[in-house]
């Protein structure tokens, strides 16, 4: 059994992409048993950058295959901000309710709430071999927090074709056409070919 390891300490991210990347013969895991590993500093200046540093550190520490996603979510009012800083938007890495919260005062003074969600894949080998996916998913965002599931800015979003945010439609909906369940489709057959094949 190949094993492949997600480079995120992010609970719903690494439940998300297990649920999405079902591929026999492959374990993925996380990061859980491996507490040493040195900190990823997330200085790129675009998502894919962000998810090749990620996925770097995990592949060279532990000389396996890692894959890792940066991702964020763009207010087109708001010159594309957060952007690849929505993970610490309101100053503290990982802070959602602090992070939504400013995200509803500004979205609350705004005419353009055309938004997306853009998600980079990046899967990086022992040896060093690199590969990078993208994909976004288009809607807008409502300056109030509707439903219970999901994580971060989900119940702020609403896909476009929609009325309900993600946080209200639910976790087998919203992976059925994210951005991180596009981006993972268009890498699980480079996974499958370069793993397994
Ligand atoms: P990262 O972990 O550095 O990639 O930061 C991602 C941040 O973007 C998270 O903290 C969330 O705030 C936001 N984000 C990314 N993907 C999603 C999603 O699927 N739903 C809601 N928020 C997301």
């Amino acid at each position: 059994m190949k094993t492949l390891r997600i480079a995120t300490g992010n609970a719903h991210k690494l439940s998300e992409i297990q649920a999405i990347l079902d591929i026999p013969g492959l374990e993925i895991k996380g990061l859980a048993d491996c507490p040493d590993l040195p900190e990823a500093i997330e200085d790129g200046d675009t998502f894919e950058a962000n998810a090749l540093i990620k996925a770097r550190i995990v592949a060279k520490e532990l000389g396996v295959w890692a894959l890792a996603d940066d991702s964020g979510i763009e207010v087109d009012g708001l010159d594309k901000a957060p952007g690849i800083y929505s993970a610490r938007y309101a100053g503290t890495h990982g802070d959602d309710k602090g992070n939504n919260q400013k995200l509803m005062q500004e979205v609350a003074q705004l005419n353009n709430t055309r938004a997306r969600f853009v998600a980079a894949i990046a899967l990086v080998g022992p040896e060093g071999t690199e590969r990078v996916a993208r994909a976004t998913v288009e809607g807008h965002v409502i300056a109030e927090e509707r439903g219970a599931t999901g994580f971060g800015y989900d119940p702020m979003f609403i896909p476009a074709g929609y009325e309900k945010t993600f946080a209200e439609l639910g976790d087998e909906i919203k992976n059925q056409f994210s951005h991180r369940s596009r981006a993972l489709a268009q890498m699980k057959p480079v996974i499958e070919e370069l793993l397994l094949g």
